[in-house]
């Protein structure tokens, strides 16, 4: 009768009220990382950023590349839980007339958000026309060869000891890697780890990174992932900005939710970042009453997404976000989500 439904709604309320106070509990006592640990952590990254690029300007002069910069969540105050990583961005220069990009879809992999860089003019401009020549397999630049002449350098001819004495860090390439990493260790209790990142930057402005596709067969060996990171966050504060909105607060959230439980860890930022976005479409109100909300409906969304099996990018929706996912992935995150929709505070337990 209407009694009941009143009390069931009244229950349902209170309960969002109590999820509401444990996510902003949450938020202080686990999620954000105090101002003072991000700073000491930013200060290494940069200690070891300046010493990278003196060694390079001294050893390698004539490697094309700009300017390496630190870039990540610890540099966007979106970093969750402790503050333990960045990425170095290393930016190549590769010469217009000698390279040429082509979007994934129009390859046989047909695979949007990824793209070949293919070598041009090599009868008039033979092999080694370009430095980054060195890194071509099949006609293609390869990220894989790209990161391996890093590796070399950076595992095989820097003398980390002396350096990280100096610096006053213990400092070592973590072995093995897919990513090529440095792990810093800056206090008795606290390491940072350091992702090389080459990067190619488009005339249009288009970002790839030498991160190499998860599901690599042979053939996706030599795919530069389109990056979409610098837009998604700049638009996901504007949006916060505009309406002092809680997005970026939902998907610190969300990111530690993921971080700490191992059965999410498979959703990373990007994901979940877009998933935040495409919310906003549709929803208005991103008020600190609303978190409770937000954060519930965010977890449908990813559910209906992941029943889909597609994510699509919200600044480029032929972009499949979950396309390097399996299925079996896909199934497992969809249950864990599935089952925390009736027990939403279980995600807190850690
Ligand atoms: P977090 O690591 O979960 O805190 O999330 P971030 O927002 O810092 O994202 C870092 C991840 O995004 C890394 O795995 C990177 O390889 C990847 N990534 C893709 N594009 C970029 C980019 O432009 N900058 C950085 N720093 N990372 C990027």
């Amino acid at each position: 009768g209407g009694s009941g439904s009143t009390q069931s709604d009244l229950q349902r309320a209170r309960m969002r009220l109590s999820l509401q106070e444990h996510l902003w509990d949450f938020y202080q006592n686990n999620v954000n990382i105090p101002a003072e640990e991000q700073a000491v952590a930013r200060r290494a990254a940069l200690d070891i950023c300046a010493e990278l690029r003196v060694f390079l300007h001294a050893k390698l002069p004539d490697m094309p590349l700009r300017e390496m910069y630190l870039s990540g969540s610890l540099y966007d105050d979106l970093q969750v839980v402790t503050a333990d990583h960045a990425q170095l961005m290393v930016p190549l220069i590769l010469e217009k007339n000698l390279w040429s990009s082509i979007p994934g879809e129009d390859t046989i992999m047909n695979v949007p958000g990824f793209w070949l860089i293919r070598r041009e003019n090599l009868e008039y401009f033979p092999r080694n026309s370009s430095y980054w020549d060195r890194c071509m397999v099949g006609g293609y630049l390869s990220p894989k060869s790209v990161l391996e002449v890093f590796d070399k350098l950076v595992a095989g001819s820097i003398n980390w000891p002396a350096i990280g004495s100096v610096l006053d860090y213990i400092i070592h390439p973590v072995v093995p890697s897919e990513t090529l990493t440095l792990e810093v260790q800056y206090d008795m209790d606290r390491k940072l780890y350091v992702d090389f990142l080459p990067l190619l930057v488009m005339e249009d402005g288009t970002s790839l990174i030498a991160k190499p596709h998860r599901l690599a067969a042979e053939r996706h060996e030599n795919l530069w992932r389109q990056s979409f990171r610098v837009a998604e966050t700049a638009r996901l504060r504007a949006l916060d900005q505009e309406d002092g909105g809680c997005r970026c607060a939902c998907l610190k959230l969300a990111k530690a939710v993921c971080k700490l439980n191992p059965a999410l860890n498979r959703l990373n930022a990007s994901q979940l970042t877009n998933s935040i976005l495409l919310l906003c479409e549709k929803e208005g109100d991103w008020t600190r009453e609303a978190l409770a909300d937000r954060f519930l409906q965010l977890l449908r969304a990813l559910v209906g997404h992941l029943e889909a099996g597609r994510l699509s990018c919200a600044l480029s929706p032929k972009v499949n976000l979950f396309c390097e996912l399996t299925e079996q992935e896909v199934d497992e995150l969809g249950y864990t989500l599935y089952c925390a929709l009736s027990d939403p505070e279980g995600l807190l337990r850690t």
